[in-house]
């Protein structure tokens, strides 16, 4: 039987066709936002109208640290608590995204080489709740 999943947070991201988080981008001076922005923030750009731009693909770690402990409510996980990975990490597409790592906290390194998924975030009720992650290339 094939688990049934659902995003933990509707309209962020997609996993039809490659994983992918749902952004903006300015049309003036081409600064990535995620989530979407509804004007540029860029202090030395004039222009404030944004089109929509997804952000997937590789990237490579900026920084990252490991969360040890359970995070408390309202965040969710699954008992019992492993520890894992959280990266920084420079997209290829210019975005810095943060997002929780698929392979286990021993395995990182700063500079490693990484790609947007989809993955399992928690269980509840019989369903798996999705979000993006990353996973080492
Ligand atoms: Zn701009």
């Amino acid at each position: 039987m094939v688990e049934s999943s659902q995003p933990c947070v509707p309209g962020l991201f997609a996993a039809d066709g490659g994983a992918r988080v749902l952004g903006s981008r300015c049309t003036a001076c081409g600064t990535p936002y995620f989530p979407k922005a509804a004007s540029c923030h860029n202090p030395k750009c004039p222009g404030s109208k944004m089109e929509p731009c997804e952000f997937g693909g590789r990237g490579k770690v900026w920084s990252y640290s490991v969360a040890d402990f359970p995070p408390p409510p309202p965040h969710k996980h699954d008992k019992p608590f492993k520890p894992y990975a959280i990266a920084v990490v420079d997209l290829d597409s210019g975005l810095r995204l943060v997002g929780q790592m698929v392979d286990p906290p021993s395995a990182m390194s700063v500079g490693a080489a990484v790609e947007l998924v989809v993955d399992t975030l928690y269980h509840e009720e019989g369903k798996a709740f999705t979000t993006w992650k990353f996973k080492l290339a």
